[in-house]
């Protein structure tokens, strides 16, 4: 697919509010802050799709772009910010597992970790859901221009490494919106997933 063709197309703010489960959908997801905004926005070439927000948490809401008839990318709600009421989380906590249990046309998941604090609590339990449900999940090591490459190389073998149990589901890169790294790897990994 043509990733600068993408447009929104809506917003569900439950699982059952979700459009036709037909077709081909990737999901992006990662804890507030992790950069998922900035990824989507550079994969698609479009500043404004995904709004980068410095007040994280601000709409909880499963949006869905379009990229083709048949084909889309799906932006979950980022998590793990404080000054989210529990209630709140724990009805997201619901709703992500329901989206990963369910979905149908879901072919994968972008995991994104800021690469100076990978693996925190909740990427596991994200992790551990997409496992559960056999979903594949290929993360992006984000915001990769921020260490040297060699802390960052350690960084990846490490979270490999880590994740080495699940591989045939889990592949890791790094990634970087600023300086443009890691795209045609994970285009590649889009493409793969947007086909049969
Ligand atoms: P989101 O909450 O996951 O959508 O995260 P955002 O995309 O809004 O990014 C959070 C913060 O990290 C913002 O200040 C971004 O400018 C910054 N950021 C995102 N991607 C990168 C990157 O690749 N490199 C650097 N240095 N900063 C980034």
């Amino acid at each position: 697919p043509d990733y600068r063709k993408a447009e929104f197309l809506t917003s569900a703010g439950k699982f059952s509010q979700c459009p036709e489960d037909s077709g081909w959908e990737v999901a992006f997801a990662g804890r507030s802050n992790a950069g998922k905004s900035s990824a989507i926005n550079s994969l698609t070439a479009n500043t404004k799709l995904a709004r980068t927000s410095k007040t994280p948490g601000r709409t909880q809401l499963i949006n869905f772009f379009s990229l083709s008839p048949e084909q889309r990318l799906v932006d979950l709600p980022g998590y793990g910010f404080a000054k989210v009421p529990q209630k709140i989380k724990l009805e997201w906590t619901k709703q992500l597992e329901a989206y990963l249990a369910q979905r149908q046309s879901l072919r994968g998941l972008i995991l994104l970790m800021d690469v100076r604090h990978p693996l925190q609590p909740f990427d596991r339990q994200m992790l551990g859901w997409a496992l559960a449900a056999q979903m594949p999940v290929h993360i992006l090591l984000t915001k990769a221009d921020k260490l040297k490459k060699g802390p960052a190389g350690n960084t990846l073998l490490q979270v490999r490494k880590d994740l080495k149990p699940h591989q045939d589901l889990v592949s890791v890169q790094l990634f970087s919106a600023l300086k443009h790294t890691g795209h045609k790897e994970l285009i590649r990994v889009l493409d793969g997933w947007l086909t049969d």
